[in-house]
């Protein structure tokens, strides 16, 4: 069997000399691993051994350099699921309710922008009587 991820959506898969790196589920710390399939979201999945995630689903910090290579920390817990992970279109409205209000000082920059352009029709208007009296 070829190592791929248990991630729901995630189609990563083990290649050699890849920067992708592959995780086994902690089953031997069963409350860690129960936090994996938590974050996992996959209702009744149950990690093997032979169970990976790969490394796209751990933040930074879950790392730990050592002698210039990457370890996942003992309690690391992954938790960037983009399948599982959509804001909601409840958030999505909220920003475009803020967005509209902040149209409102746009509308007074228009008003004094057609104000000036009174302003140079006035002016044009004194040039053409002034082109008359010179005619
Ligand atoms: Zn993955």
């Amino acid at each position: 069997m070829p190592v791929s991820c248990a991630a729901v959506g995630c189609t990563n898969r083990f290649i050699k000399g890849s920067e992708i790196r592959f995780y086994r589920f902690p089953v031997s710390k069963p409350q860690l691993a129960s936090q994996w399939v938590q974050s996992l979201g996959r209702k009744g999945f149950i990690p093997t051994p032979n169970s990976c995630l790969c490394s796209e689903h751990f933040e930074q910090d879950c790392f730990r350099d050592y002698n210039g290579r990457q370890f996942l920390r003992e309690d690391a817990v992954p938790t960037i699921f983009t399948a599982s992970q959509s804001p909601g279109p409840d958030t999505l409205k909220i920003e475009l309710r803020k967005n509209r209000g902040a149209v409102a000082p746009k509308d007074a920059s228009k008003v004094q922008a057609s104000q000036l352009s009174t302003v140079s029709e006035k002016e044009k208007a004194k040039e053409r009587e002034r082109a008359k009296l010179g005619s």
